[in-house]
């Protein structure tokens, strides 16, 4: 499963207009349609006018969990990777301004992009370093991993107090501020500085 947190940094939460909530973090899931691999160029999806990128640290689940705490939680992770939630922000805005629901927002066909999964056996537990995302070549995102609200094991605790947790579910641990559209014929490319990079084009439907 795609499990995707919601203003998981300060600086997002407040260019939404929101306040990042370390008790409650919120999610939201996209399908299994929405996963490309980094390195795609995908076709600018119908039904928006206003598409986002949404640069976030992965974190992938390597053992079953289910009602943990941190450290159980820390212990579930098999690595760490890339990611982009793109998202139809002006159909976002209008259902989070109705009180509807994201979905068609958020589980856009291709919009779940992963690197490669770094390994913790390799990498370690990233808790700090650069998180950046440029179009074009000029920096949009820049963030450090230490703004993060809830840390990966915190997600993950807290999501295994609803879900059994397995072996390949991913969750991807919200966006720095600095979101913005992206149009047809743009190159994405993001880094986290110790995990790795991530690509994605974008050309015409
Ligand atoms: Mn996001």
């Amino acid at each position: 499963r795609l499990f995707f947190v919601g203003q998981n940094y300060k600086s997002h939460a407040k260019e939404m207009g929101s306040e990042a909530n370390k008790k409650s973090p919120f999610f939201f899931t996209k399908s299994l349609s929405a996963y490309v691999p980094s390195g795609s160029t995908i076709s600018y999806p119908p039904g928006t006018k206003n598409f986002h990128h949404e640069m976030e640290l992965v974190v992938a689940i390597g053992k079953p969990v289910f009602e943990v705490g941190t450290q159980a939680a820390k212990e579930s992770i098999f690595g760490y990777a890339c990611g982009l939630d793109m998202t139809r922000r002006d159909l976002q805005t209008d259902a989070r301004s109705k009180g509807l629901p994201w979905d068609i927002a958020k589980d856009v066909e291709k919009s779940a992009v992963l690197s490669a999964i770094a390994p913790v056996k390799t990498i370690g537990h990233p808790m700090s370093g650069l998180i950046e995302l440029s179009v074009n070549g000029e920096i949009r995102q820049s963030a450090d991993l230490r703004e993060l609200v809830n840390s990966p094991a915190e997600l993950i605790a807290y999501l295994s107090n609803f879900y059994h947790l397995k072996p390949g579910d991913l969750i991807y641990t919200g966006t720095p501020s600095g979101v913005g559209p992206v149009l047809p014929g743009d190159q994405i490319e993001g880094h986290i500085e110790g995990v790795g990079t991530i690509s994605l084009g974008i050309s015409n439907q």
